[in-house]
């Protein structure tokens, strides 16, 4: 990516005499006059677009302080409390955010909920550019009857849950029905559908916490249905995670042929990555297994299926009305072309019985202040390449700035933009130019308001404790999970 590749040279002299137009890259580029006060900067949120944004201003800017606010103790939004136990690869981007967090021009301020404990504007009063990438902490309702029944749970919930996420450790999943109904066919859904199939064996030696790994020893899940409104041509996780269903161990794909008649001419349009996808459903739902396969499938005890053209209409309660016992769905067909191909419903339905009912249609943001403007339909704070609309000073990152959808590559991209902006401001002089306090008005006011921040030393004595708990399992770390209980071992403030 060209951005990551740019180093710092000096502006050739033939420029230097020429201010950039406002925009160009040439803007973001020229170094910093010496002269210059020390940008006081804030970053809300500690997940990838957190990071990323911080990362990318202290690289760029010789004397930016950046401080990083954070509603839990712990850092790493999503990284830690978002993805899967069985993925520790992809959280090797926690060394690259410790590495930032050391800087010497960045702190860490966890504990601290913004919107609550510090208001965003006595953040823009304290500091001279405030970026907010606290995410998408809520999720999508369904909006369907039924929805409040015991039963069902979010996926963002139940992933909160086998994550340590504190707020989600009572959620107490019952796993005790053979046939559990996952709605969404996305990333996050395949996530959620192999936690429950695992073999639990092949999750002890993962960060998973102790108390999930003992609900899903226990479970009676034998049976995941993958509901997607749209078709196969549709589904929205990508080809790694389908493999990994595939080979599941002690599990059977069940695809219906029927949902792919006439794919194959179909896909020949499609972009690669969308080609290769649909070609290994297509093959999995009509090829016969190799002998290996096949004598794994015959003794495999669970099954997961894609069931294609079906939209939630409603959880159908038990005859006591007690809990959910199955899901009404719409039957759909296809209108439209291209990305704009919706499913619209033919009048009949389908009912599936379940004990379980996982509603994976996608994360959702939530307003953080009353001073920020926000978009309900969009679940976006609105913004032009993530400089807040009508805010100077005022700026956004990660799945708040653009929905929540896309990798942590993708949030990589999107926060060195939005600090790409910020930067071009700052040396344009579109932000406050006389010295700010940052932290120092902040920590008064926290302090007055019996809030005990957590800094990234703090952090690390935590996430040594989590290593040494997890070492007599074989666990790379057991996490803590109980916030009073980390502020004990942590002591007051330093
Ligand atoms: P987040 O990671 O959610 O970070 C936001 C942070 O802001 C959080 O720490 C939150 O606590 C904090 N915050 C929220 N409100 C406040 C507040 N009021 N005050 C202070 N702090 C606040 N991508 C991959 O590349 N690979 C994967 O395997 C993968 N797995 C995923 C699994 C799941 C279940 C999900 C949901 C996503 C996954 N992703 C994965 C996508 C990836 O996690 C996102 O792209 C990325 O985390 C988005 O970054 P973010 O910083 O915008 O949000
Ligand atoms: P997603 O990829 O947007 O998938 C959401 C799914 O819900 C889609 O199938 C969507 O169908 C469906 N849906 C939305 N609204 C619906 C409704 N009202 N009724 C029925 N179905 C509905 O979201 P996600 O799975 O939450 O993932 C979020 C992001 O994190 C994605 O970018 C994902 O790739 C990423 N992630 C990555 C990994 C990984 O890399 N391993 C793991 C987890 C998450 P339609 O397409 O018809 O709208």
């Amino acid at each position: 990516m060209a951005l990551r590749c740019w180093r710092w040279w000096p502006r050739p002299a033939w420029l230097r005499s020429r201010p950039p137009p406002a925009g160009s890259p040439l803007s973001f580029r020229q170094p910093f006059s010496t002269q210059e006060l020390t940008p006081q900067i804030c970053v809300v949120g500690s997940g990838p677009a957190g990071f990323y944004t911080a990362q990318h201003l202290l690289k760029h800017h010789p004397r930016a302080h950046v401080d990083i606010y954070e509603k839990q103790l712990v850092p790493f939004g999503l990284v830690r409390f978002g993805v899967a136990p069985d993925h520790p690869e992809v959280k090797n981007v926690i060394n690259t955010f410790t590495q930032t967090a050391r800087s010497d021009r960045c702190a860490f301020r966890g504990n601290v909920v913004v919107g609550r404990d510090v208001l965003v504007p006595e953040l823009r009063e304290a500091y001279h550019a405030v970026v907010l990438s606290y995410g998408a902490e809520d999720h999508q309702a369904l909006g369907i009857p039924g929805e409040e029944l015991p039963g069902v749970l979010s996926a963002r919930a139940f992933v909160g849950w086998y994550n340590g996420l504190p707020e989600n450790q009572e959620l107490a999943p019952d796993l005790s029905c053979d046939t559990a109904v996952i709605l969404g066919q996305g990333n996050v859904a395949l996530d959620v559908a192999r936690i429950l199939l695992m073999p639990p064996e092949h999750l002890e030696k993962t960060d998973i916490t102790e108390a999930a790994l003992g609900v899903l020893r226990q479970s009676q899940v034998k049976t995941v249905w993958i509901v997607g409104r749209r078709g196969p041509l549709q589904v929205a996780f990508t080809i790694k995670e389908l493999r990994e269903m595939i080979q599941l161990p002690g599990t059977r794909p069940v695809l219906d042929p029927a949902d792919f008649l006439g794919i194959q001419d179909r896909i020949k349009e499609a972009a690669r990555p969308r080609r290769r996808l649909t070609e290994l459903l297509l093959r999995t739902a009509t090829e016969k297994p190799g002998a290996e396969g096949a004598a794994c499938q015959a003794l495999a005890s669970r099954s997961w299926g894609l069931r294609f053209f079906r939209s939630p209409l409603q959880v159908l309660p038990s005859p006591d009305g007690q809990r959910a016992a199955g899901i009404r769905l719409a039957v759909t067909r296809l209108e439209g072309a291209g990305e704009a191909t919706r499913a619209v419903t033919t009048g009949d339905t389908e009912d599936l019985p379940c004990g379980l009912v996982l509603s994976s249609i996608g994360y959702k943001s939530r307003p953080i202040d009353p001073s920020v403007p926000f978009d309900p339909t969009l679940g976006i704070i609105p913004n032009t390449e993530g400089r807040v609309v009508d805010m100077p000073g005022l700026y956004c990152s990660g799945w708040v700035k653009r929905g929540p959808t896309g990798v942590i590559a993708t949030t990589m991209n999107d926060s060195f933009l939005t600090s790409q902006m910020l930067l071009q401001d700052l040396r344009a002089g579109l932000l406050a130019s006389a010295p700010r306090p940052g932290y120092v008005a902040i920590e008064a006011l926290l302090s007055s308001r019996g809030v005990r921040p957590v800094s990234f030393s703090d952090w690390e004595k935590l996430d040594a404790e989590e290593v040494s708990r997890g070492q007599g399992a074989g666990k790379p770390r057991e996490k803590l999970v109980d916030p009073q209980a980390m502020l004990r071992l942590l002591g007051p403030c330093a």
